[in-house]
Parts: structure tokens; C-alpha cells; sequence
């Protein structure tokens, strides 16, 4: 989890909360501009078309032509040419979103100070390279007039929206994490969707100084989605649990006194999900809580898949802290809610149910 609290600051303000619900779900306006240019880019008579960055897509349903219409004039624009910098090109599209969710809104596009410190320099090819491109989006939204183009659109997917909207309040994922932990998620979830983004969740997360989170997910487009559908509207339960469960309980994992043995078992060269032990013990209770979700709601195969991807991801113990759960659940008088389970969660117990499997 990376801190990202200017740009979630901005976010909270610049789109409409529905007041009854914990979410906030918009087109987004950073990941949509950084996507009309490199879709010019890439049809550009002026450079031979380079091959799209990885998790990358384009819009359908006459989007694309929308974007020749609205902008098809702009090809020889400073951020045009920019994007289809040979150095430029290799830099996938998740890695350039990372940067953009961290600005605040077009055309200001203003960066966080601690921008430079976030690791992610380096991802987008150096600060240098990352200022160019940063003003070269300032500047084409600015001359472009982005901002109008891009109330259009939302206005044209609003339908599709609030079809998301409705499948994430329907699903009462934030009351059922709720329910199982038998402790409250204090905060809001922000789904920042765009029509380029080839894939679904990924997140950063704030605490704020009031105890409360804002969890900020991205969602994309599958590659299997229906050829009439703009966005990916499906929600994906597993993730609102995963990330809602660190919202809950990270805090409460972190002042546990983990035993030595155990703690050491968590230590592990570096991976993905389990970078440091602390890093570990997290990701094992929350991936763990969210699986038992999925495995009640979604059935054995979707728990499957998500117990598999974690193991992918260096989680070792995930199918031990899975199995722990179960005798929580069985017995939820003496255990009022999952912190009052730790002990025997995260106790030495969990190696010796680890060593079993
Ligand atoms: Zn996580």
C-alpha cells in the first residue's frame, strides 16, 4: 500500500459522492487524457504506429472515433509526439497509471511532493522523462480542451455507471466484510474507471488522520468483456474484500505481538504480496478474510483461484490462515469479532496447520 494522499484529497472533492453509499465510482479524467494521446499517438501518419504499451486498450463503440473527430487535428502536438518516444513506449500502461492516479485533476495535473520517493520514477523512465510527459498532458488538455470533451463522455456512459453503482450496493460486500470481522470499515472506496485501462482492480490506499481509509481502485476493460459494453461493470467481490479487509483490520494486525517462531516463518526473500514480514502477516489476513468471503459467496472454484493467486504471489501460509478461519466462523460467541480471534489466527498454531496441508 502506497500512500497517495494529495491525490485522493483532490479525488474526494472532484467527484460526486452518493451520499448513501461508501463508494464513489467515476470515468477518470487523469487515465482517460493519458489514453486519448497515446491513442494518437499510436495512429500517427507522422511516426510509423508503435505497438500499444502492455495493459493497454481502446475504447469501443465509436470511441476511437470520437477521439479522431474531437482531437484528430492535435496529431502533431508536443504530447503526441512525446508518446511515441521509442523511450516512452515501453512504459506499460498500470505503470503510467500509478503516476496519474497520484496527480491531481487535468489540466493542473499537479504532482505530489512526494512523487519522486513513491519508487515510481524509475518505472516511467526517470524523473526527467516524467516531467516532459507530465507537462506534455498539462498542455494538450489545456489546448485541447479536454475537460469538455471528457463531461461528454461520462455523460454518454452514464448508464453504464450506474449499472456498476448498482452491482456494488446490491452485493452489500462493505456490510458483509463487516459482519464477518465484526468490525467497521471506516471510510470510502473510489473506483476510478477509464476505457483504456486493460484490466481490473489495483489499488492504493490512504489512512487518514481520523482513522478513516479511502481506498482508491482502478477498474478497466477485460478482454472478454461484451463488445457493446464501454467498461468492465462487473464488480469483483474479491477485491473490495481484500483491500476493505486491510482497511479494517491493518492497523489491528500490526500492533499484534506476533511469536518469534511464527514471525520468522513470515520472513521470506522478497515477493510480490510479502515484501517485509510485517508486509506478510497483512496480506495473509487480509487475502485469508477475503477468500473465506468468496468461498461463501462465489463458491470452492472462485476461493480457489483467488488462495492460488496469493500462493503466486509468496503468500506460503494463505491456505493455513484460510483453514484457521473456519473455527472462527464455528464459533463466533467466544470470538465477537476476528481481532479477538489473532491469538489463535496468528498464533504458532497456524505453522503446525500450515505443516499439515
Ligand atoms: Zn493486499
Amino acid at each position: 500500500m502506497i500512500a497517495a494522499r494529495a491525490v485522493i484529497l483532490a479525488a474526494s472533492t472532484a467527484f460526486s459522492a452518493a451520499a448513501e453509499t461508501r463508494f464513489d465510482i467515476s470515468l477518470d479524467p487523469r487515465l482517460e487524457l493519458a489514453g486519448v494521446v497515446e491513442a494518437l499517438s499510436a495512429s500517427s501518419a507522422a511516426f510509423p504506429s508503435p505497438a500499444h504499451p502492455a495493459d493497454f486498450t481502446l475504447p469501443r463503440r465509436g470511441g476511437l472515433a470520437r477521439i479522431e473527430k474531437r482531437f484528430g487535428s492535435l496529431r502533431g502536438h508536443p504530447a503526441v509526439r512525446f508518446h511515441a518516444l521509442p523511450s516512452f513506449r515501453g512504459i506499460s500502461y498500470n505503470d503510467r497509471r500509478q503516476v496519474l492516479l497520484r496527480l491531481s485533476m487535468p489540466p493542473a495535473l499537479e504532482a505530489p511532493s512526494d512523487l519522486a520517493d513513491l519508487g515510481l520514477v524509475s518505472a516511467v523512465g526517470g524523473e526527467e522523462l516524467l516531467e516532459r510527459w507530465i507537462e506534455g498532458l498539462r498542455e494538450f488538455a489545456r489546448d485541447s480542451r479536454f475537460m469538455e470533451y471528457h463531461r461528454d463522455e461520462s455523460f454518454r456512459i452514464e448508464s453504464e455507471l450506474s449499472r456498476f453503482r448498482k452491482a456494488l450496493l446490491q452485493g452489500e460486500y462493505l456490510a458483509k466484510i463487516e459482519e464477518y470481522t465484526g468490525l467497521p470499515f471506516r471510510g470510502r472506496i473510489h473506483f476510478f474507471l477509464s476505457r483504456f485501462y486493460m484490466h481490473g482492480a489495483a489499488v492504493t490506499m490512504v489512512r487518514f488522520e481520523d482513522d478513516s481509509i479511502h481506498v482508491a481502485m482502478t477498474a478497466g476493460v477485460e478482454e472478454d468483456a461484451p463488445p457493446w459494453d464501454d467498461l468492465r461493470y462487473a464488480v469483483f467481490p474479491d477485491e473490495v474484500w481484500h483491500e476493505s479487509a486491510h482497511g479494517i483490520l491493518d492497523e489491528r494486525t500490526d500492533r499484534f505481538t506476533l511469536e518469534d517462531s511464527v514471525l520468522k516463518a513470515f520472513v521470506r526473500p522478497p515477493a510480490r504480496d510479502c515484501q517485509d514480514p510485517g508486509h506478510c502477516v497483512r496480506e495473509h489476513v487480509a487475502v485469508g478474510v477475503a477468500a473465506r468471503l468468496v468461498r461463501a459467496e462465489q463458491g470452492d472454484l472462485a476461493a480457489e483461484k483467488v488462495l492460488a493467486e496469493a500462493e503466486e504471489g509468496g503468500l506460503l501460509h494463505i491456505r493455513a490462515v484460510e483453514n484457521i478461519l473456519s473455527e472462527y466462523e464455528a464459533d463466533r460467541k467466544r470470538y465477537p469479532t476476528l481481532a479477538a480471534f489473532y491469538p489463535r489466527l496468528l498464533g504458532a498454531d497456524l505453522l503446525v496447520s500450515g505443516a499439515r496441508d
